[in-house]
């Protein structure tokens, strides 16, 4: 490493501009990076991903290298703050859980020196950046790579063809080193070619509301999937000659949700007709191949195409598809299935092929990503699958990486660690248990800490957003992609409600506090826009109240995404994950949150179950409905008998009708209001029963305030929750897929 660090203190700083520096400095490490990649091992598995969230590389890297202590010491000396990278900004090659559990995935494999080798797409431009303009939402590109792209490196010569029936597409290459013991490679195809075909790596998830929209993202998940298959085919042929039956012996393929599905389509066509293997033969061999894991069991992610519209764009594969979708019936009907049981697993019906249950049949393993979603993906959504394979059937439940979201964005309390049980915890795979002991002793540092992670935020925050938070206030945080099943929604109107009961005076002695709230609206998301509007107008009432801001703040930050993150989960008090029961199938902003001491204030649902089995119950706030409830009462639920016997629901709620709050003219506050009184053609009023819920949530949320003010007990419960996490690091869930799926080592 000292080559390193020797070019590093030669390197001439002055005069240079940050971007130049930054490239400079990058440069210089990425040559070390490279020396260290790993050849191939004779077993990869490979993970076939849409998004990969990475955040920022420049930190993150040179610590993986070792080195970050030194290089922030050698900047010093020239006069330069290694802090000032900060302003370049994240590439956000992805929308949120999915993409970041992809890329906390790629760190844990390389850390535990696992031969992972992830697949994506270079997109041009990442999710849109956000700005908050007026209290509304507003996006703009992401044009990630004005400021150069020092850590991957162009492979031209391992660019191919990826063929449409109007054109083909030039898949080249780009890998992005992923450091740890071992040094992995993630491979990110850029669409080159015609002016066409370069469109499809442009934009992440590109409207698609459209037929054209929607067959630029058939030729996005087609184009990186082929571009993966086509490389693993290739190696194979010139490593083990045409024996394609031993593929599945040196390849296994994690299809990280139903994006990349179209890989087994690919693999059947390439082996069919290039190698001569029957369709039954490769089908075999796909199933041995591929594994698949589910991340939503909401209806409308379940992807599903026309089969006219693959034929269109891709008429070989919808001809493959067609001969698999008769072999699977074939094959079922000398099962002794019943007629409907075989319908629901039959991937096409009425000219529309289900990826999902494409990849059910073609897998050897599925799972789910937290132990409820799994039971919920047997009981319900892939019942008949599970009755037919219950042997194909797994709980992967989520992890996040440590040394991101721990040792990187939190040193103060990685320090505190050290000093309480040794420095051996930061191993790939070590546990910090042992912390579950010296909780007692370790309080006041704890608080301390806190206290500098919230300052730290709050100069974040300061600089970013232009709002001075005064440094005792308790942090909630609510911070993910806006959806109505997360329940932001349910959030703002229990503010409101706090904001009423302490304005009346009928709590007292309330802690002062911020709800803190970072989050990205899909762009078409109408509803979910107009819950970024109405918080928005929430902070202005509360904030800019004298009587009461002394004890309640509201701040929306904007753009939230991986570097705000690490930097707000460090500084949270309270952790809000407050989805409806049975729809958040894990969940992994709720571990992150948990490392780094937050209590968690949430429902039954996703990982959050599993948080307080391993943290405790009386270390954390759990209300609401559960799954069981929520499926009893859904029924006859009334959300408007509601409404009428609880007067503090019905003033919030009212507050977005009755001239309280205003969304400007859009309609939008009327169309909210509408959605908890009328519903609309597509669900019942409150769908994701937020009233159902909020009582029990006010109250949590109150009673939080209070054991908080008993600082040491508080702290207690907080450091608990770090010494618990050693579970939900995500080199325990990389260990379990590579023992129990991959089987690589
Ligand atoms: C962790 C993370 C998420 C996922 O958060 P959830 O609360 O699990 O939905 C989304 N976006 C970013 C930037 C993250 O870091």
């Amino acid at each position: 490493m000292s080559d390193f660090l020797q070019e590093l203190s030669h390197l001439e700083t002055k005069d240079k501009d940050v971007v130049t520096l930054y490239n400079e400095i990058s440069e210089l490490a990425m040559r070390e990076c490279v020396k260290r990649i790993a050849a191939k091992e004779q077993r990869n598995a490979y993970y076939l991903s849409m998004e990969f969230l990475i955040g920022r590389s420049f930190y993150n890297n040179l610590m993986e290298l070792g080195v970050l202590e030194e290089t922030k010491r050698i900047l010093a000396e020239k006069g330069v703050d290694i802090n000032v990278f900060e302003e370049i900004e994240d590439a956000a090659l992805g929308n949120g859980g999915l993409g970041r559990l992809a890329a906390c995935f790629m760190d844990s494999a390389a850390a535990l020196g696992l031969p992972l080798y992830g697949y994506g797409i270079r997109f041009r431009y990442g999710l849109f950046r956000q700005r908050i303009e007026d209290g509304f939402q507003k996006e703009y590109p992401d044009n990630w790579q004005r400021f150069g792209d020092p850590w991957s490196i162009r492979r031209e010569e391992e660019a191919r063809e990826i063929k449409f029936a109007d054109y083909t597409a030039l898949a080249v290459p780009y890998d992005v080193p992923i450091i740890g013991k071992r040094v992995n490679c993630l491979r990110l195809y850029q669409a080159e070619g015609c002016a066409e075909a370069e469109k499809i790596s442009e934009y992440l998830y590109p409207a698609d509301d459209t037929e054209e929209g929607k067959l630029l993202r058939l030729r996005q998940e087609y184009f990186f999937s082929a571009a993966a298959i086509g490389e693993l085919v290739d190696r194979h042929a010139k490593l083990y000659g045409n024996h394609f039956e031993s593929f599945p012996k040196y390849n296994t393929i994690q299809l990280n949700d139903t994006h990349p599905v179209l890989a087994i389509a690919e693999l059947v066509r390439l082996l069919t007709a290039n190698y001569r293997v029957s369709v039954p033969k490769a089908v075999e061999i796909a199933k041995q191949t591929f594994n698949y894991t589910n991340h939503t069991v909401l209806p409308e992610a379940l992807e599903c195409w026309r089969e006219e519209l693959v034929r269109k764009i891709l008429p070989d594969i919808a001809d493959i598809l067609l001969k698999l979708v008769s072999l699977q019936k074939r094959e079922l009907k000398r099962t002794a299935l019943s007629p409907a049981q075989c319908a629901d697993l039959v991937f096409y019906d009425k000219g529309v092929f289900s990826m999902a249950k494409l990849a059910i049949w073609c897998s050897s393993a599925i799972n789910g990503v937290a132990a409820l979603h799994t039971e919920i993906l047997k009981k319900t959504l892939f019942a008949t699958a599970y009755s037919v394979y219950p042997e194909k059937f797994q709980n992967k439940t989520n992890g996040v990486t440590k040394r991101r979201w721990l040792m990187l964005n939190n040193p103060e309390l990685s320090a505190l660690i050290d000093g309480a049980i040794g420095t051996t915890w930061r191993e790939a795979r070590a546990d910090h248990s042992a912390l579950k002991g010296k909780v007692t002793l370790l309080e006041d540092d704890f608080i301390a800490v806190k206290r500098e992670k919230r300052r730290q935020l709050f100069a974040y925050i300061e600089e970013r957003e232009g709002v001075k938070i005064p440094e005792h206030f308790l942090v909630y945080a609510q911070v993910k992609r806006l959806h109505e099943y997360k329940r932001q929604f349910m959030t703002a109107l229990a503010i409101l409600e706090i904001y009423d009961l302490i304005k009346s005076g009928a709590v007292t002695d309330f802690r002062p506090s911020l709800f803190l709230f970072g989050a990205k609206s899909a762009p078409s998301y109408v509803r979910a826009k107009g819950i970024i509007k109405f918080i928005n107008e929430i902070a202005k009432l509360i904030n800019g109240d004298e009587q009461v801001n002394k004890l309640l703040r509201v701040v929306f930050v904007q753009n939230y995404d991986v570097s705000y993150a690490e930097k707000i989960v460090a500084g949270t008090d309270v952790s809000l994950q407050v989805s409806t029961a049975g729809l958040e199938a894990s969940g992994t902003g709720n571990m992150k949150f948990m490392m780094n001491g937050a209590v968690t204030c949430g429902t039954l649902d996703g990982a959050n179950i599993e948080i307080v089995e391993h943290a405790g119950k009386e270390n954390n706030y759990i209300f609401g409905a559960t799954v069981d409830e929520i499926a009893r009462i859904s029924d006859s639920y009334d959300p408007n008998a509601l409404l009428a016997e609880k007067p503090l629901h019905k003033k919030a709620v009212e507050s977005l009708i009755d001239g309280t709050l205003s969304d400007g003219g859009t309609g939008c506050f009327a169309e909210l209001y509408n959605a908890l009184t009328q519903g609309a053609s597509w669900h019942e009023p409150d769908n994701y029963f937020v009233l159902y819920d909020l009582e029990s949530y006010v109250n949590t949320l109150l009673a939080i305030n209070r054991e908080s003010g008993e600082q040491k007990t508080f702290a207690r419960k907080q450091l608990y929750n770090v010494a618990s996490s050693s579970f939900f690091s995500s080199d325990r869930t990389i260990m379990d897929y590579a023992e129990n799926i991959w089987h690589i080592s």
